[in-house]
């Protein structure tokens, strides 16, 4: 259990083309960290937003005594790397994450906090009456399902970033050298004790979703690569699944084809297709097999840390150290 205290709160929020949330949600943001009983900072990240959210921002944070600090990226990378970018600057001993948009109230902030000082290292959330489109429910009720067969974790809501870390998960996921992350599930494979609260969702006030139908099906490949290379794995299956129906049918042609003579096997076209299904399933193996080999590879090259250590206990001192390697 992770009992360590929390002097600080760090909020990481990323901002693509949001100029017209911009000022509440600071506005609310900062009302909200107020009433926690420690120290806080609001990190807002620009996501090379090509409006004046880059400006509102960085005069927010110059004012004198703010808490805002802005971390100004010099391109669009996304909201999951913008994230990372504003990991590598945090401060605090709980990181929060925050949608700009404000479809998350920045007012359950403190909550969140309360729960996390209980000695959670993850505090996730599943939005009650989500307020979005039929189709963009579906399709992450579909991913959830899909994220809970491959991990066995039960999570409810992989796409609600309202959430809060501590310190040790941020820094093993600022160990992860991978370039395509998609945090919640990262931060899951690290944490020991985690868990889910209910939040309000809220409908989005201003502008649009920041997310095309081309960044929605990037995000979804993200968020399975990040999570497993088991469709690698499928190719195999699938093509063994094949080659052994090509082999079935064929025997069963032969089989029949003694019994009813070569009329009835319209002079052996139907063998051919059978012996094509297995040529066609050998492939797919073959493919499979390389992509094992690639899917090894990926894991090398993003060298995920090994392991991942919370807590050393020894017998003559209540020493606690954090290493990851
Ligand atoms: N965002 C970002 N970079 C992007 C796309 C989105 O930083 O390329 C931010 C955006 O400003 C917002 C958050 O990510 O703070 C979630 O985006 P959005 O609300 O558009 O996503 P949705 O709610 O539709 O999933
Ligand atoms: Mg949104």
């Amino acid at each position: 259990m992770n009992e360590q205290e929390i002097n600080k709160v760090s909020v990481v929020i990323p901002v693509f083309n949001e100029q017209e949330c911009l000022p509440e949600l600071i506005r609310r943001t900062c009302a909200a960290c107020a009433l926690l009983p420690m120290d806080y900072e609001i990190l807002l990240v620009d996501d090379g937003s090509s409006d004046d959210s880059a400006e509102i921002m960085a005069a927010a944070a110059e004012q004198p005594g703010s808490h805002i600090v802005a971390v100004l990226l010099n391109r669009n990378y996304g909201q999951h790397s913008a994230i990372m970018a504003g990991f590598s600057h945090v401060s605090g001993d709980l990181i929060i994450t925050l949608d700009a948009d404000l479809q998350n109230p920045p007012e359950e902030i403190p909550r969140l906090v309360s729960v996390a000082a209980e000695g959670y290292d993850v505090v996730g959330t599943v939005r009650q009456n989500r307020q979005d489109s039929w189709f963009r429910k579906r399709a992450s009720r579909l991913i959830n399902h899909l994220i809970q067969r491959t991990t066995g974790k039960a999570m409810g809501d992989y796409g609600c970033m309202l959430r809060a870390y501590r310190r040790h998960i941020i820094e093993a996921m600022l160990h992860c050298h991978e370039r395509s992350t998609f945090i919640p599930i990262l931060a899951n494979t690290f944490a020991r004790r985690a868990i889910e609260i209910p939040v309000k969702h809220a409908e989005r006030e201003f502008g649009d979703s920041k997310y095309s139908f081309m960044k929605l099906i990037n995000l979804m490949y993200d968020l399975i690569t990040c999570l497993t290379t088991t469709p690698l794995r499928m190719l195999s299956v699938f093509g063994s699944v094949i080659a052994l129906f090509g082999f079935a049918i064929s025997l069963l042609l032969i089989l029949l084809r003694l019994f009813f003579g070569p009329q009835w096997a319209a002079e052996g076209v139907f063998m051919l297709f059978a012996i094509l299904f297995i040529f066609i399933g050998a492939q797919f193996v073959g493919m499979g097999l390389l992509g094992e080999y690639i899917g090894r590879i990926y894991n090398d090259v993003r060298a995920r840390p090994r392991y991942f250590i919370q807590r050393v206990v020894k017998h003559s001192s209540s020493s606690s150290a954090q290493d990851n390697q």
